[in-house]
């Protein structure tokens, strides 16, 4: 059998360099007719360019190719080759145009089209990152090619469109739009449809909100918030680095389907447009919207203006535009929490993966290509990445650290560079990163710090397959007699003493340093008592960062974890999302917890139901909890009928209790059905695919794998979202799509691309199955031949999840 193989080839570092060392974009002219077909849009690109003379390759995945002109010259069309074109330029000045037909794309990448199923009403979008601009428009796809771009567009009449650089509507339904900055093709992008836009001015920049129509309410709602945190940030990032935003107007699109959770197009970023909330949210939800817009702010800066040479260095955009954007978050809006948030949010992401087998340096990831280093956008890029600036920035001072950011700004202005290069900017301004990088950024894994209460001492453990010399200075939060205190501790030997008179001690509840922190279980179980009356939302968050990572390590039971959250119910964790407390306690905690764990977290959700203010987004994160919890179908159905007082019921409740009521296979397919054509919609649509997935029976699950094997084709939302409902049943059911799914893993690369395949490989991965015999099929797919890239980075993350979970289970037998 032939391998699974991509049908395109990914671009490899070498042959970047190559192609850069050969070749400068002078510029892209672009015409694109998106009224011409549903399936398919007309792509006409003129590329001026110079060249040292000789042979190199375009980047293209058309559709069909009408025609490619060299100089003048036809070639054949028949030149194209697994998405590219070999071309043997002239010395000098070289013209080159290409006429294709490409796809419109499902999937999220490329030019997205997808129908809006509240209205009918058709949306598109482009996203070419990282590999996807060549199915949009010929180009030389990587960073360091950038090149101003003049689009030219043909849409339907009732549509708006926006690309990077401000447009014009010329006559009905054909757009002009400016020449624009130079810009990478990663970041070049169109917004089209029937869109609703909003716009007002700050400080000489045009600003934009737009969303799909059927979102006009939620946009109309929440669009003088989004203005005010734009105007915020803006003003805070010109006060910060002295240079102003470049790309002239500033748009953010929400889009349908988006994979990211947003993507800095110059001039034109778009969102997910889930964030736009047609239900009831939460302040979680609100922190998160606002440090992602100014994350993407800070991209047009760190990402934008400079972009790295090479997707190695791609922690430097995503650390830089983490840090940035929650610093500016918490200076400048009224999220002042986002740095709590994060604690909850995302630390555990990046301490994850820094865990697992497959963590990398924050710096210089290796990505020999593309595709590989699309999996490098993980916890390490972000979170820890973040985590190590805000290091520097402590060590460097802050006037040294904005300094030599200007000073990089200013010298790559429209350019690229690497890490060195900044670093360079940051010597120049004084700083002094001798033996910093060596000790953070080049060398991956944590060290891990735990309290030996019985030995009095700080135990400071290298990662053994990458150790280096670290000195970690933080905050310890210790209880005595239920009253706590904070000092300050230096840890840069194996061993400190350390021996507080404490009931419980926390370690770095603040984040000060990066590292492994666990802790230690008299220190949990005194917690069961204090975490009730800790008042202070950045130690609690410290609390369970501590917890969750003595839990991962098999140093405490699943007990000890459900005994805290029963004592304290974690409703800070406002949001579902999977990197926070409530999620893991469900997906990691309980499975493994035994007894009447799940009875006894439902029992306190109610507790706390019952006892936080009416009315509250307290009260509104603790009823989803609730529903989370909850086992009884009639328990169900009376709040579909009646929700608790405070609580009106929306479509996202709903939807939470139709699907736990599928699991619990206390439903039927019709109600269902009917429940969505009640209030069809993008969200809807992907609730009730997870819901249909989640029934307890065979067709049920015959459905969810064909959306894995891609014989039935979903957005990317509702294949994460068949992935969950895959596993809910009882073992029977679903044991045999264990060995299904490892059989049928290395083909996936065959139904799934990009973003959507590590996507549909995690979503379907056998999570549930804690044994050796799983773990054991996993390894040998690991370690076949020729397996994809994305697939094994996944499995390698998700095997260690396992092994994880069996730890514990061996560790405390239940
Ligand atoms: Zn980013």
């Amino acid at each position: 059998m032939p391998e699974a193989q991509s049908p395109y080839l990914s671009l490899q570092r070498s042959e970047a360099e190559e192609r850069r060392a050969l070749l400068d974009v002078l510029s892209y002219d672009v015409t694109l007719d998106l009224a011409s077909s549903e399936e398919t849009f007309e792509s006409t690109t003129s590329i001026r360019f110079t060249s040292h003379g000789g042979v190199t390759f375009l980047d293209l995945k058309p559709a069909a190719l009408h025609s490619i002109e060299l100089n003048g010259r036809a070639l054949s069309p028949g030149e194209l080759f697994r998405g590219r074109v070999s071309l043997d330029t002239a010395p000098g000045e070289n013209e080159l145009v290409v006429r294709a037909t490409m796809p419109f794309r499902n999937d999220g990448e490329g030019l997205h089209r997808t129908i809006d199923p509240a209205d009918g009403r058709p949306y598109v979008y482009g996203m070419s990152f990282m590999d996807a601009a060549p199915s949009v428009f010929a180009c030389f796809d990587q960073p360091d090619l950038k090149a101003p771009y003049t689009f030219h567009i043909t849409a339907p009449t009732d549509w708006s469109v926006e690309a990077n650089a401000p447009g014009t509507q010329v006559e009905p339904g054909r757009w002009e739009f400016e020449t624009s900055q130079p810009l990478s093709t990663y970041f070049v992008t169109v917004v089209a449809g029937p869109y609703h836009v909003l716009r007002t001015e700050h400080d000489g920049i045009p600003l934009s909100v737009g969303a799909r129509a059927s979102l006009t309410e939620a946009l109309e709602r929440d669009a003088d918030e989004i203005f005010t945190i734009t105007k915020q940030c803006f003003d805070e990032f010109h006060r910060l680095f002295g240079i102003r935003y470049p790309f002239g107007k500033y748009h953010q699109a929400f889009v349908p389907d988006f994979n990211a959770g947003a993507m800095e197009n110059p001039g034109c970023v778009t969102f997910r447009d889930q964030n736009l909330y047609t239900s009831r949210t939460t302040r979680g939800m609100r922190v998160w919207r606002a440090s992602t817009i100014a994350h993407e702010m800070a991209h047009q800066w760190f990402g934008n203006i400079v972009t790295p040479r090479w997707w190695d260095d791609l922690w430097l955009n995503e650390s830089f535009a983490e840090y940035m954007g929650k610093r500016v978050t918490v200076a400048a809006t009224d999220y002042t929490d986002a740095w709590t948030d994060d604690s909850y949010a995302r630390r555990q992401w990046g301490l994850v993966a820094d865990q697992s087998p497959s963590t990398h340096p924050v710096a210089g990831n290796g990505a020999v290509d593309a595709v590989a280093a699309l999996q490098d956008f993980d916890g390490i890029s972000y979170s820890k990445g973040s985590a190590i600036l805000r290091q520097l920035n402590a060590a460097l001072g802050d006037d040294v650290f904005l300094a030599g950011a200007i000073d990089h700004f200013t010298r790559h202005r429209f350019g690229n560079a690497t890490m060195h290069d900044l670093f360079e900017s940051w010597e120049r301004a004084g700083g002094d990163l001798s033996g910093f990088a060596d000790a953070w950024l080049t060398k991956a894994g944590p060290d891990a710090i735990t309290y030996d209460r019985a030995a009095g001492v700080l135990r400071r453990t290298p990662p053994a397959a990458s150790p280096a010399e670290r000195s970690h200075t933080f905050r310890v939060a210790v209880a005595k007699d239920g009253a706590w205190s904070t000092e300050t501790v230096t840890v840069s030997s194996p061993e400190t003493p350390f021996a507080p008179d404490a009931d419980a001690v926390v370690l770095d509840p603040y984040n000060d340093t990066w590292a492994l922190l666990m802790a230690d279980r008299d220190s949990v179980r005194a917690l069961v008592g204090l975490l009730p009356g800790i008042a202070d939302d950045g130690l609690r968050a410290g609390v369970w960062n501590n917890v969750r990572s003595a839990f991962h390590n098999a140093r405490i039971s699943a007990q000890d974890v459900v005994d805290l959250a029963v004592a304290s119910y974690p409703v800070e964790d406002s949001e579902d999302s999977p990197r926070r407390t409530i999620a893991w306690l469900h997906r990691d905690v309980l499975p493994l917890a035994g007894g009447e764990a799940v009875e006894r977290v439902h029992a306190a959700t109610l507790d706390k139901l019952a006892s936080v203010p009416r009315g509250s987004e307290e009260q509104l994160a603790a009823f989803r909890g609730a529903i989370r919890s909850a086992t009884e179908p009639a328990e169900l159905r009376g709040w579909l009928q009646a929700t608790p007082d405070g609580i009106d019921l929306d479509d996202d409740l709903r939807w939470r209790m139709l699907t736990k009521l599928a699991q619990l296979g206390a439903i039927t397919r019709e109600e269902l059905q009917a429940a969505y054509q009640d209030a069809p919609s993008a969200q809807t649509k992907v609730s009730l695919t997870g819901a249909l997935c989640s029934l307890p029976d065979a067709e049920a699950k015959a459905y969810a794998w064909s959306v894995f094997t891609g014989e039935v084709d979903l957005t990317n939302y509702e294949i994460d979202a068949a992935g969950a409902g895959l596993w809910r049943g009882p073992d029977e059911l679903v044991r045999p799509y264990v060995e299904r799914y490892f059989a049928q893993v290395p083909d996936a690369v065959r139904a799934h691309a990009g973003w959507g395949l590590a996507d549909a490989v995690e979503a379907f991965f056998p999570s549930g199955a804690v044994d050796e015999e799983t773990i054991a099929r996993a390894r040998d797919v690991i370690a076949s031949e020729g397996l994809d890239l994305t697939i094994r980075r996944v499995l390698v993350d998700q095997t260690d999840l396992l092994e994880r979970r069996l730890a514990v289970r061996r560790a405390f037998p239940v």
